[in-house]
C-alpha cells in the first residue's frame, strides 16, 4: 500500500512534524477495529520490527494526583535537554471501564507536548484492559522505529493495569506521596513485588514526612522480602535491589538521580542478561495473550456456539447438566475435539 509506505517512510525519516504526524496516523490505523485497517496495520508493524526493540522502556505509576504528569514532564525535559527522544504512551484503565478519564482530559505535559523531540500519546479509549495495552505495546515499538530511545508508560495506580505496564516495560516505578508511611496505603503488595523502584514524590511539602515514608518503605521491603533476597525470582540479590527515592517532580530537584538510578539499573540488567530474558518473557506472553484473546473472540462469534449458549447456560444455571459437560459441548461445537 503506496500510502502506508509514505507513513513509514516519515516516520523512520528522522526528526519532523512530518514525523509526529505520520506517528499519530500509524497509531491511529492500529487502533482502528476495522479489518482493512487492522490488515494494512500489521504489514506496517512487521515492516518497522526490525527497527524497534532500541529504546528504553519505563513504566510508571502511582494514585491519582501523586504527581506522575509532573514527574514525567520535569524528567522528560531534563532528557530532551540531555539529547534524548521521549514518547510518552498511557494507559487508562478507566477508560476501558466507563468510557471515562482518569488519566485526565485536562491538559497535560504542556511544556513537554511542544517539544519535536517528544511525543505525547493518550491512552487509547475502547475495548478491555487487555485490548487497550495491545494498542500501547504496538504504539511503543512504532514510537522505536521513529528513534524515541525513552518510552515512558504510564498508568494509573489501580489494580491490573500496573502489572500490565510492569509486563510491557524494562523498569517499572512506582510513586508514592509523603504520607505514605503513616496509614500503610503504600504497602499494596502486589504492587511493591513489581516496584523496581519506588519515588516518594512531593518531598517540599514535608520532607520529614518523605524521609519517614522512605525508611518505612524501605524497611517494609525488606520484611517482605524484596531486598538482599537471592530467590526473589524478580529482584535476585546479585542483580538488583528495588530501592526507594524522595523528590520534588514539581521543582526538579531529586530527578537527575532519579535517571542516574534508572541507567544504574539498565546497565546492571544489560550486563546480567536479565534485560533480555525480561524482554523475551514479554514477547512470548504477548502472543500468548493474542492467542487467548483471538479464541474467545473466535468463540464468541462462532454461529453454532451462540445458537447452543443460551440453552446450555441456562442448564448450567438449572443445575441439569454439570458445567465442564456444557463447557465442552460449547467448545467442540467450534468443530474441535477439547479434553
Ligand atoms: P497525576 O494525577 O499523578 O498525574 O498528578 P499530577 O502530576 O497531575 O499532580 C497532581 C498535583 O500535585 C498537581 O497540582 C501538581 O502540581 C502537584 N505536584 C506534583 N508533584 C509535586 C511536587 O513534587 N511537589 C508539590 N508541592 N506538588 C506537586
Amino acid at each position: 500500500n503506496a500510502v502506508d509506505q509514505a507513513l513509514v517512510g516519515d516516520l523512520t525519516g528522522g526528526p519532523s512534524p512530518k514525523q509526529r504526524r505520520a506517528l499519530a496516523k500509524i497509531i491511529t490505523l492500529l487502533e482502528s477495529t476495522r479489518l482493512d485497517h487492522r490488515k494494512r496495520a500489521d504489514d506496517v508493524l512487521n515492516t518497522l520490527l526490525p527497527k524497534t526493540g532500541k529504546s528504553f522502556r519505563l513504566g510508571i505509576s502511582g494514585i491519582p494526583g501523586v504527581g506522575k504528569s509532573t514527574l514525567i514532564e520535569t524528567l522528560g525535559l531534563y532528557l530532551i535537554e540531555k539529547g534524548h527522544r521521549v514518547a510518552v504512551l498511557a494507559i487508562d484503565p478507566s477508560s476501558s471501564l466507563s468510557g471515562g478519564s482518569i488519566l485526565g482530559d485536562k491538559t497535560r505535559m504542556e511544556r513537554l507536548s511542544v517539544l519535536e523531540n517528544a511525543f505525547i500519546r493518550p491512552s487509547p479509549s475502547s475495548g478491555t484492559l487487555g485490548g487497550v495495552a495491545e494498542k500501547t505495546r504496538e504504539a511503543l515499538l512504532v514510537a522505536e522505529a521513529a528513534g524515541f530511545d525513552v518510552v515512558i508508560v504510564e498508568t494509573v495506580g489501580v489494580g491490573q493495569s500496573e502489572i500490565t505496564v510492569a509486563g510491557m516495560t524494562d523498569m517499572f516505578v512506582l510513586l508514592q506521596l509523603p504520607n505514605a508511611g503513616d496509614d500503610l496505603q503504600a504497602i499494596k503488595k502486589g504492587v511493591m513485588e513489581i516496584a523496581d523502584l519506588i519515588v516518594i514524590n512531593k518531598v517540599d511539602i514535608d520532607p520529614d514526612a518523605a524521609m519517614r515514608a522512605q525508611l518505612f518503605i524501605t524497611s517494609s521491603l525488606r520484611l517482605l522480602g524484596f531486598q538482599g533476597n537471592p530467590d526473589h525470582a524478580s529482584h535476585p540479590a546479585e542483580h538488583w535491589h528495588p530501592i526507594v527515592m524522595r523528590l520534588s517532580a514539581l521543582q526538579g530537584n531529586g530527578v537527575p538521580e532519579l535517571w542516574e538510578k534508572i541507567q544504574q539499573f539498565e546497565a546492571l540488567q544489560k550486563a546480567n542478561g536479565e534485560f533480555d530474558a525480561r524482554r523475551k518473557k514479554q514477547s512470548g506472553s504477548w502472543m500468548w495473550d493474542r492467542i487467548d484473546a483471538g479464541l474467545k473472540n473466535a468463540f464468541a462469534n462462532n454461529v453454532a456456539v451462540q445458537e447452543l449458549l443460551p440453552s446450555l447456560s441456562a442448564a448450567v444455571n438449572q443445575g441439569t447438566i454439570a458445567p465442564s459437560v456444557a463447557a465442552r459441548r460449547l467448545l467442540e461445537a467450534m468443530g474441535h475435539e477439547f479434553f
